[in-house]
C-alpha cells in the first residue's frame, strides 16, 4: 500500500460495526476499509480515532470574484445590489493574471479546509471572456489535486446582456462544463421563463448539466423555480439540473410551496441554499420580522431532493467574510435552518460532503474500496463534533498523497505560552 489511515472513525458507521477502521490506499484509490489492515505501507496516519470523512464539496462559489475585497472600493452597504454593481465596476480593470493568482490562493486555503472540489459559476458577461480563460487555466493548474467545475454564468442575465448567450456558447465550448442562468434578473418574469427554456434546450443539446441562481429574491411571486424544474422533466435531465439560492421559497406561500416540492421531486432538481450569504443579503428591505431567507432545507429534503450547502463568496464584492471553510457553511445552515436535531444535524454534514458530491456528478465519492483516495481527517468524533468545533483538517489527502498536514494550533497556542492542549471536546 502507499498510505494506510489507521483508527478512523467514518462519518456513516462501518456495516459491519466496527467503531474504527484502518483505511489502505493503493494508486491513488482507496483499496480497503477493514477493521484491522496487516499489510504495511511506505506512509502510515494514525487517525486514533478521529473521524475520516470523504472530501468537503463546496458546490456553489465564484472564484472569479474571490479574494477582490476592497477593489476598487468596498461594499458600503452590504447589499446585494451594491455588490452587483461594484463587480460590474471592477470588470473592466480585471486581468488575467491577478484572476489566476487569486484563484490559486484560494484553491490553497480551500485544500488546507479538506475542501477537494469546487463547483465555480464564471461570468460570461465580458466579451473578453477573461474570467473563462483565466479559471479555465486555474482548472488545468490545481487538476492534480483538486477537482474544478465551471459553470458559464450570465450574470446581468442571458437574454437583457447584449451578446451574452452567445458568450455562454463560447465559453462552453472553450471546456466550460455547466450550463448557468439568473432568471429573476432578466426584464420580467416572461423573460426569465424565457432565458431557463433557451438554457435547458442548449444544455439538452449539448448533454450538459444546468445550475442557475434561480429566484435569489425575497419575492414570493418569484418562480422561476418551478419553470426550471418543468423545463428539466419535459426535456428529460432528470439528476442533472440545480436550482441555486431558491431564496424566494422562503417567502412564498405554503400551499403553493407543497406542490412546487413535489414537482422538483419528479423531475430530480437539485437545490443549493448559500447560508452564509443568503442571512446576510435576504431580507435587507425588511424592517421587523426580517426574514432569514434561506430555501425549505428541511422540508426539501424530507421530500428527497437532493441539497447542499454552498459557500457562494468569499473575500468579494458580495461578502467580505470567509475562508473556505465548509464547516463553517454548515455550521450557519443549521443555524438558520433550525436543523438541531441528530438527524438533521447531521444531514447538514451531508449537504458539505456526499450531497454537494452528487450534484457535481462527482466520480467514485466516497469512503469506501474502489472510491478515489480523496479524504479529510477531522479533529472530531463524529460529523456533529466537526461542526460545533469546525474542527482543525489534521490531515488532507487527494489523489492518494497528503497535500495538507495541520497547522498546528495547538503549537502556536503553546508559542504564546498558554497550555499546549486545550481540549474543547464534551468527555462522556
Ligand atoms: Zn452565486
Amino acid at each position: 500500500m502507499d498510505l494506510i489511515i489507521r483508527r478512523a472513525v467514518l462519518a456513516h458507521a462501518h456495516p459491519a460495526g466496527h467503531s474504527t477502521v484502518d483505511i489502505g490506499i493503493e494508486a491513488g484509490r482507496i483499496a480497503a476499509v477493514e477493521p484491522h489492515l496487516a499489510a504495511a505501507a511506505r506512509e502510515e496516519i494514525d487517525a486514533a480515532g478521529a473521524l475520516v470523512s470523504a472530501p468537503f464539496v463546496d458546490a456553489h462559489f465564484h472564484m472569479d470574484a474571490t479574494l477582490s475585497y476592497g477593489l476598487p472600493r468596498v461594499n458600503a452597504s452590504g447589499t446585494l445590489l451594491e455588490g452587483i454593481a461594484l463587480w460590474g465596476e471592477l470588470k473592466p480593470h480585471l486581468t488575467q493574471e491577478a484572476l489566476v493568482e487569486r484563484a490559486i490562493q484560494y484553491c490553497d486555503w480551500a485544500v488546507a479546509r479538506g475542501l477537494l472540489a469546487i463547483r465555480s459559476h464564471v461570468d460570461v458577461c465580458d466579451d473578453r471572456l477573461l474570467a473563462v480563460e483565466a479559471l479555465l487555466e486555474v482548472k488545468r493548474r490545481v487538476a492534480p489535486y483538486l477537482d474544478l467545475q465551471l459553470v458559464a454564468f450570465p450574470q446581468d442575465g442571458v437574454l437583457r446582456s447584449p451578446g451574452a448567450f452567445g458568450n455562454l456558447k463560447r465559453a462552453i465550448a472553450m471546456g466550460v462544463d455547466v450550463v448557468g442562468g439568473i432568471p429573476h434578473f432578466e426584464r420580467t418574469m416572461a423573460d426569465g421563463a424565457e432565458s431557463v427554456r433557451l438554457l435547458c434546450e442548449f444544455a439538452a443539446e449539448k448533454g450538459l448539466r444546468v445550475d442557475m441562481h434561480c429566484d435569489e429574491s425575497d419575492d414570493p411571486l418569484s418562480r422561476h423555480i418551478e419553470t426550471l424544474a418543468a423545463q428539466t422533466h419535459r426535456l428529460g435531465l432528470h439528476g442533472r439540473v440545480t436550482g441555486s439560492h431558491l431564496t424566494s421559497m422562503h417567502s412564498m406561500d405554503n400551499y403553493y410551496v407543497s406542490k412546487l416540492i413535489a414537482l422538483m421531486r419528479e423531475s430530480g432538481v437539485a437545490a443549493i441554499a448559500n447560508p452564509l450569504i443568503n442571512i446576510t443579503l435576504q431580507g435587507r428591505s425588511d424592517t421587523y420580522p426580517k426574514r432569514r431567507g434561506m430555501t425549505r432545507v428541511p422540508e426539501l429534503m424530507a421530500a428527497g431532493v437532493t441539497v447542499a450547502f454552498g459557500h457562494d463568496c468569499v473575500l468579494d464584492p458580495w461578502y467580505s467574510f470567509g475562508s473556505g471553510d465548509m464547516l463553517e457553511v454548515a455550521h450557519m445552515g443549521l443555524h438558520v435552518a433550525q436543523m438541531t436535531g441528530i438527524d438533521a444535524s447531521r444531514a447538514c454534514f451531508d449537504a458539505v460532503t456526499a450531497n454537494a458530491a452528487t450534484i457535481l456528478g462527482l466520480e467514485g465519492y466516497g469512503v469506501a474500496p474502489g472510491c478515489a483516495a480523496n479524504l479529510v481527517v477531522l479533529d472530531a468524533r463524529d460529523p456533529v463534533e466537526a461542526i460545533r468545533l469546525r474542527a482543525a483538517r489534521l490531515a488532507v489527502v487527494s489523489r492518494g498523497r497528503v497535500v495538507s498536514r495541520q497547522p498546528a494550533q495547538r503549537a502556536a497556542l503553546a508559542l504564546e505560552g498558554r497550555p499546549q492542549s486545550v481540549d474543547f471536546r464534551l468527555h462522556r
